[in-house]
């Protein structure tokens, strides 16, 4: 982008510095679509969980899936770096079905080894390009039954753009998929912008407050009103909360003092692979009790 803007304001004469760098973004994009088609076929994504605390007793109620890129012996590539070329080039769809079912598989398994009056819940994130597809329902009946699972223990977390694109078809794909039995989340709520007017439409059982208001919260005056506005609104529709990102006690405290009742961030834990879920559920049975960790 910098390049081509450069290119603009130098005018005539700068035509190829112009071409030169679309070309280069061009090609590391094809580049990086390759390597991503060959890191689905060797096995190369992984997954990690992050505990989503009740902020009332501090037990683990579950997990959010979060993918990485191993793309090599200590090269874990994050999500950031690869789902938008992913999304575009379509690959998401079949990455996206394996994170579904890799994420229900996990969960069958903690679910047979740590049961809970409440069984542990799977937050499963899809990209927009994913639950636009005319089989998505179908892929995610077939995750959550494959595994066994019960589907109201799985959570598909989408973000307000897949509702906005198509409202209509929106209501409808969302709707049976609560008649099938998952639960919705509204991931990052109020980054962006949906109209309040028509999630009561939406069956929704989450929201997500995003990070940079919890963030805000006691620093700034806007931040600690967002996140009273979101609770309030989520109480009056009978919806969730959980707020994303919390690092710091003080924000615990707050957040439990306003009445949210679910949080997940560092202060718990960082996101970890499968193989530490089981001593993190272990450490403190029967109710896994996290402590708080000093992070960084
Ligand atoms: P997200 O769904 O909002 O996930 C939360 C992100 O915040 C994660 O980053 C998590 O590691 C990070 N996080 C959690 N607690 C804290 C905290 O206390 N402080 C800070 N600074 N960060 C915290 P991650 O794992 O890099 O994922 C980034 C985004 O990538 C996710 O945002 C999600 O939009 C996307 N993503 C991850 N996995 C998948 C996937 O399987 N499919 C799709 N479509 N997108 C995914
Ligand atoms: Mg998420
Ligand atoms: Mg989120
Ligand atoms: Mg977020």
């Amino acid at each position: 982008d910098l390049a081509m803007y450069r290119a603009k304001s130098l005018g005539r004469g700068r035509v190829e510095l112009y071409d030169t760098g679309l070309h280069d973004i061009a090609v590391e994009r094809l580049r990086l679509e390759g390597s991503l088609r060959r890191a689905l076929a060797n096995n190369e994504f992984i997954l990690h969980y992050q505990p989503i605390v009740s902020l009332e007793t501090h037990d683990i109620v579950g997990f959010e899936s979060l993918i990485r890129w191993q793309r090599g012996p200590g090269d874990l590539v994050p999500p950031g770096d690869f789902i938008g070329v992913a999304e575009d080039t379509g690959l998401i769809v079949l990455i996206g079905g394996w994170v579904l079912s890799e994420a229900c598989r996990l969960l069958a398994q903690l679910q047979a080894k740590f049961s809970r009056p409440e069984p542990l819940t799977m937050s499963i994130n899809i990209s927009p390009r994913q639950f636009i597809q005319p089989d998505f329902i179908d892929q995610v009946r077939r995750a959550v039954s494959g595994a066994g699972l019960e589907p109201r223990s799985v959570r598909l977390e989408i973000t307000e753009t897949v509702t906005i694109s198509d409202p209509e078809r929106t209501i409808l794909v969302l709707k049976a998929l609560h008649d099938f039995g998952v639960r919705i989340s509204i991931d990052d709520f109020g980054t962006g912008y949906s109209s309040l007017n028509y999630l009561h439409r939406l069956p929704v059982d989450t929201l997500k407050i995003d990070r940079s208001f919890v963030t805000g919260l006691g620093i700034t005056v806007e931040g600690t009103q967002i996140i009273r506005a979101i609770l309030d609104l989520a109480e009056n529709l009978k919806i969730d909360v959980v707020a994303e990102g919390t690092e710091h006690e003080g924000q615990i405290r707050q957040l439990a003092d306003m009445g949210c009742h679910y949080a997940q961030g560092y202060y718990f834990s960082k996101p970890l692979p499968s193989n530490d879920l089981e001593a993190l559920l272990d450490s403190s049975a029967p109710h896994s009790k996290v402590t708080a960790r000093t992070t960084n």
